[in-house]
C-alpha cells in the first residue's frame, strides 16, 4: 500500500473521513474539517491557499501566533541536546529553570510545580493533591469536591466529575463518576453587590452542610470556558477563598485556559486578590507548541499530602516534565515578557471589545461578553457550526462556535487591523447562524 501523498487533499480528507476521530466528533457522521498545510504569524494557511487568520489561537494556546523564530530556536536547541528522558530519578535543567520561573512569576505561596502533560491531567493532579493533603491532615472522610455548575476542566474521569452536571459535556457519564457538590453558576460578571451576596450565601450554606466530607473547592477563576464563556464577578472568587479558609478546605483554581495573560492580568485569580492553595496551567505554557501542563501549589499542601498513607504524590505520567515542551515553556514566557504580554492583550481586547459591541442589537444575539483577550456572542439559539464556520472563513476567519456560542481568542500578538478582521468573521458567522 502507497502512503498517501501529502499533497493530495482529497485522499487526506477521504482518508480522515472515515479512520480519525477530531475532538467531540463521531466516526458514522463525520463533521466537515478542512486540511490545514501551514501557519505563520497569526495566519493558517489552509490547503488551496486561503490564508485566514487564527481567531482561536489553537484553543487558548498559541498566544504567540505561529513559526515564532524564539520558540523554533528554544525546540531545535533542545531537540539536539536531548529530547526526551524518563523524569523518575532524573532531572535536567529545562525543567528545573521552568519550575524556577513558574514560582517566580505566580502569585507568592505557590512553591512546588508539577509537570504534567495536559489540562486535564494537570486537574487530576490537583484533585489528588486536594484529596491526599486532607489524608494526611488526618480527615480521610474529606473527599469530595465543592465546585460551580457551568464548569469545564477537562475530559479524564476525575475532571468530568467536576464539570458541569447538566450542560451536556459529560452528563451521561454522571452515573458512573464520583458524586460532587454543586453550587450554582457565579452571578454574571455585572451583577449586583446584592446578586454577589445572595449568590456566596447559598455556597456557604452548602459548605456548612458538607464540610465534613469536603477536601477542596476546584473552579476556573473569573471566566468559565468550554462551560459557556461566562465571566463573572471578582468578589465571587474572594468568597470561594474565604470559604475554603473557614472549612480549611484546599482551592483549586484551573487556570489551564485563563492562566498567562489571556484575561488581561498574568492570572485571572490576581484581579481578585486571591492566592489559590494550588494552581494548574496549561494550553498557553510552551506558546501552542507542545502539550505541558504545570500544577503549583503551597509547601503547605506539599507537607501535608506527605503525611497520607503513600507518603507521596500518587501520580508519575511518562511524559512528566518532557525536556523540549520545558525549553519552549521557559522560551515562550520569556517571550511574553520581552514583548509586553500586558500591552498586546490589552489592545486585542480594547479591539474586541469595539469591534463587538455594534453586535449586541443583532438579530438573536442576547449577550457580548469581553475579557482581555477573549470575547464571545452568546445566542438565543444553537449555532449552525457548518455554515458559521464557513461564513467566517468566507471573511479571512478561522472560527470554531459551539452550542450557542460564536467566541474568539485570537494570538496576542494579533495587530488591530486582524482584530477587526475577526471580530468581521464573527459578525458573519452571527448573522447566519
Ligand atoms: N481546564 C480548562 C479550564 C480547560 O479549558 C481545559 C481545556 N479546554 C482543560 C482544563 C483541559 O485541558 P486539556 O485539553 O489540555 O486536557
Amino acid at each position: 500500500m502507497s502512503p498517501l501523498d501529502p499533497t493530495d487533499v482529497p485522499a487526506l480528507l477521504a482518508y480522515d473521513r472515515a479512520h480519525v476521530w477530531h475532538p467531540y466528533t463521531s466516526m458514522t457522521d463525520p463533521s466537515p474539517v478542512r486540511v490545514v498545510e501551514s501557519a505563520a504569524g497569526v495566519r493558517l494557511r489552509l490547503a488551496g491557499g486561503q490564508e485566514v487568520v487564527d481567531g482561536m489561537a489553537s484553543w487558548w494556546s498559541a498566544v504567540h501566533g505561529y513559526a515564532v523564530p524564539e520558540l523554533d530556536a528554544a525546540l531545535a536547541d533542545q531537540a539536539g541536546r536531548m529530547s526526551h528522558v524518563m523524569f523518575g530519578g532524573l532531572t535536567h535543567a529545562p525543567a528545573v529553570r521552568l519550575a524556577e520561573r513558574l514560582v517566580s512569576i505566580s502569585p507568592d505561596g505557590l512553591e512546588h510545580v508539577f509537570l504534567a502533560d495536559s489540562g486535564s491531567v494537570s486537574v487530576e493532579v490537583a484533585l489528588k493533591m486536594a484529596l491526599q493533603a486532607q489524608r494526611g491532615r488526618g480527615r480521610p472522610g474529606r473527599s469530595r469536591m465543592l465546585t460551580v455548575r457551568g464548569g469545564y476542566h477537562g475530559d479524564t474521569a476525575g475532571c468530568m466529575a467536576v464539570c458541569d452536571p447538566e450542560g451536556g459535556m459529560h452528563s451521561m457519564f454522571a452515573g458512573v463518576l464520583p458524586q460532587q457538590v454543586f453550587a450554582d453558576r457565579p452571578p454574571a460578571a455585572t451583577a449586583t453587590d446584592a446578586e454577589v451576596e445572595s449568590w456566596a450565601a447559598g455556597v456557604r450554606r452548602l459548605a456548612e452542610e458538607h464540610a465534613h466530607e469536603l477536601a477542596g473547592i476546584v473552579v476556573e477563576p473569573l471566566l468559565q470556558g468550554a462551560g459557556g464563556m461566562w465571566t463573572y464577578p471578582p468578589a465571587c472568587l474572594r468568597v470561594l477563598r474565604e470559604v475554603a479558609d473557614e472549612h480549611d478546605l484546599v482551592l483549586v483554581l484551573d487556570e489551564v485556559a485563563t492562566g498567562l495573560g489571556r484575561t488581561g492580568t498574568m492570572f485571572a485569580c490576581e484581579a481578585a486578590g486571591v492566592v489559590p492553595d494550588v494552581l494548574c496551567l496549561g494550553k498557553a505554557l510552551t506558546g501552542g507548541y507542545l502539550t505541558l501542563a504545570a500544577v503549583l501549589c503551597t509547601s503547605r499542601v506539599a507537607h501535608d499530602l506527605s503525611a497520607s498513607e503513600s507518603g507521596v504524590l500518587m501520580h508519575g505520567p511518562t511524559f512528566m516534565g518532557n525536556p523540549l515542551a520545558c525549553a519552549v515553556a521557559l522560551a515562550s514566557l520569556e517571550l511574553l515578557e520581552t514583548r509586553g504580554w500586558a500591552a498586546d492583550v490589552a489592545r486585542v481586547s480594547d479591539g474586541l471589545a469595539a469591534g463587538l459591541a455594534p453586535l449586541r442589537d443583532a438579530a438573536g444575539v442576547v449577550d457580548v461578553r469581553v475579557l482581555g483577550a477573549v470575547g464571545a456572542v452568546q445566542l438565543d439559539h444553537a449555532v449552525d457550526v457548518p455554515r458559521a464556520t464557513q461564513a467566517a472563513l468566507d471573511a479571512g476567519v478561522w472560527l470554531r462556535p459551539f452550542r450557542d456560542l460564536v467566541y474568539v481568542m485570537p494570538p496576542y500578538v494579533t495587530s488591530q487591523a486582524d482584530v477587526a478582521l475577526v471580530c468581521g468573521g464573527v459578525a458573519e458567522a452571527v448573522t447566519v447562524a
